[in-house]
């Protein structure tokens, strides 16, 4: 079954690494994937998913928690500004904060309910134009100002250009993390987690290596 191979490819990276078993979280990315795939792997006892979409997620997560109790749902794709509200209602995480304007909005919605979710920030590490995230070059001062904001930055994470060798952007992103004293690592997907996980990952988010491919 692929929920459990992947378990064990998981294991087997994180020993090559020479890193703790249970060291790396399996974010399982249900993006438009039909429920009952969905709810499979909730049966077999996971407890961490990733969606893209707050409206998406809005209709699938509550009634999956009515059923199935606790359930940790991170937002991994990009986030509106005017979906903050919502988000930040419904995921424990969000691992795409890109932006001043969307720092802002947070942190004024987190004092307003002293709460909010552990944020990752997004980097372009490969500099493309169409692609979220701060730039490199921005990324120290971007985190700076978010922690002056009291936000509860907690990670970097990044997507590589697609056809490249990602190990060199997951090295990229730790030191970046590294050098801000940031302990969380998002990187990694179906088919580039075990580098992900060589290279320090701690949160992999993988979708189609799981529940099979996203038919749009
Ligand atoms: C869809 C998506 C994933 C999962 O991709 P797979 O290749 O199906 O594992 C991971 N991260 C982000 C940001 C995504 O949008």
């Amino acid at each position: 079954m692929a929920y459990s191979d992947i378990l064990h490819r998981i294991a087997s990276a994180e020993a090559r690494a020479g890193r703790a078993a249970g060291s790396v979280h399996l974010i399982a990315v249900s993006k438009v994937q039909p429920d009952a795939r969905v709810a499979a792997v909730l049966q077999d006892g996971h407890r961490l998913f990733g969606e893209n979409y707050v409206q998406e997620a809005q209709g699938k997560w509550p009634g999956f928690r009515d059923t199935f109790g606790r359930v940790a749902v991170h937002l991994i794709g990009p986030l509106q500004t005017n979906k903050a509200k919502p988000a930040m209602d419904l995921f424990d995480a969000i691992h795409t904060l890109d932006r001043p304007s969307l720092a802002q909005r947070l942190a004024r919605l987190a004092q307003e309910r002293g709460a909010c979710p552990d944020l990752f920030v997004q980097v372009n590490t490969g500099e493309e134009p169409q692609k979220a995230g701060i730039l490199p070059a921005d990324a120290d001062a971007f985190i700076r100002a978010a922690r002056a904001l009291d936000l509860p930055v907690i990670g970097a994470m990044c997507i590589p250009p697609e056809g490249e060798d990602p190990a060199p952007h997951f090295a990229h992103l730790a030191r970046i993390a590294e050098r801000n004293g940031l302990l969380n690592l998002s990187m990694g997907m179906s088919g580039d987690f075990e580098t992900a996980i060589a290279h320090g990952a701690t949160h992999i988010r993988v979708g189609s290596a799981i529940f099979g491919a996203r038919t749009y």
